[in-house]
C-alpha cells in the first residue's frame, strides 16, 4: 500500500486552479523561499504547531489538545484514504473543477503523487499539480491536465539568495513542459524589495506555447501565523501597493 505525508486537504477551494477543487497539500519542499506562505509544508516530517492564543490552560497536553492550540501538521495517509476524501467533493467539480496536488513540493513524494494521480484519473477527475518545477518527472507530467508553476525570480543569484536553489533547472523544466505540450499556468510572487525583471520572465514565458496564462501573486501575510506557530521568525515582507501591482499588470497575459 503506497502512503505519504499529507499536511492538509482543503475542500471546495476556488484558489488552486480552475473551478471548484479539492487541494491536497503534501509535506516536504527542497526550497526555502523567504516569503513562504506554507512554511508548515517545508519539512517532510510531521511537526508540532502551537497557537498560544487558543490555549485555555487546561493542562491536559499529554492527553491531546482539544482547543486547537497544539496541532500536529502532517499525517501519514494511504492513497485510498486521500481518494476517499477527494471523492466527497466530486459532485461539486462540474466541468472544470477537480483535484490539485500542492505543497510544499508535491514531486518530493513522487511515488505517492503518481499513485494519487492514477487513482483520481481512474475516477475521471481533472488533476492539476502546483509545483516549483525543481523536479521533472515526465511520466507524472504526462498524466496531469494542468501544471501551475512559478518562475519566482529571473536573476539566478537572487533566486539562490531568496529560495535557496538555482533557477536554471526550473527554466529548463519550463521548456521541457513546453516540448511535452502540457498546459501550464505560470506565476510569479510579487514581493516588494525582491520582485524585479518581470518583463524578462514574461518574455521567456510568452515564447512557450503551452503557457496558457501568466499571473502575478501579490505577497500575502498568510504564512505569518503559521511561522509563529512553528517558532520561525517573521519574514518581514509587506503587501505590495495597488500602484505597484498596477504597474506590473502589463506583463501578465492570457493566451487567446
Ligand atoms: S491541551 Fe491545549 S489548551 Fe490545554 S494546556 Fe495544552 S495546549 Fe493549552
Ligand atoms: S516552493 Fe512553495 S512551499 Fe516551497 S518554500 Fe517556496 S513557497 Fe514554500
Amino acid at each position: 500500500m503506497i502512503s505519504g505525508i499529507v499536511a492538509d486537504i482543503q475542500r471546495a477551494s476556488v484558489h488552486d486552479g480552475p473551478g471548484i477543487r479539492t487541494t491536497v497539500f503534501l509535506k516536504g519542499c527542497p526550497l526555502h523561499c523567504a516569503w513562504c506562505h506554507n512554511p508548515e509544508c517545508i519539512e517532510r516530517a510531521p511537526q508540532l504547531m502551537y497557537y498560544p492564543e487558543k490555549c485555555i490552560g487546561c493542562g491536559s497536553c499529554d492527553k491531546g489538545c482539544f482547543s486547537g492550540a497544539r496541532v500536529i501538521c502532517g499525517k501519514e495517509m494511504s492513497v485510498e484514504e486521500v481518494l476517499k476524501e477527494v471523492l466527497l467533493d466530486k459532485d461539486y467539480y462540474g466541468t472544470d473543477g477537480g483535484v490539485t496536488f500542492s505543497g510544499g513540493e508535491p514531486f518530493m513524494q513522487s511515488e505517492f503523487l503518481n499513485a494519487l494521480i492514477d487513482a483520481c484519473k481512474a475516477e475521471g477527475i481533472h488533476c492539476a499539480v502546483e509545483t516549483s518545477l525543481i523536479y521533472f518527472d515526465a511520466e507524472i507530467f504526462r498524466k496531469v491536465d494542468l501544471v501551475m508553476a512559478d518562475l519566482k525570480i529571473w536573476d539566478d543569484e537572487l533566486h539562490k539568495k531568496y529560495t535557496g536553489v538555482s533557477n536554471e533547472k526550473i527554466k529548463t523544466h519550463f521548456c521541457q513542459l513546453s516540448e511535452l505540450h502540457i498546459p501550464v499556468i505560470a506565476r510569479t510572487p510579487v514581493i516588494p524589495g525582491i520582485c524585479q525583471e518581470i518583463d524578462k520572465i514574461s518574455e521567456f514565458l510568452k515564447e512557450l506555447s503551452n503557457v496558457e496564462k501568466y499571473e502575478l501573486l501579490p505577497y500575502h501575510p498568510l504564512g505569518g501565523a503559521k511561522r509563529e506557530a512553528l517558532g520561525i521568525e517573521p519574514d518581514g515582507f509587506t503587501i505590495p501597493s495597488k500602484e505597484f501591482m498596477e504597474e506590473l499588470e502589463k506583463y501578465v497575459f492570457i493566451r487567446e
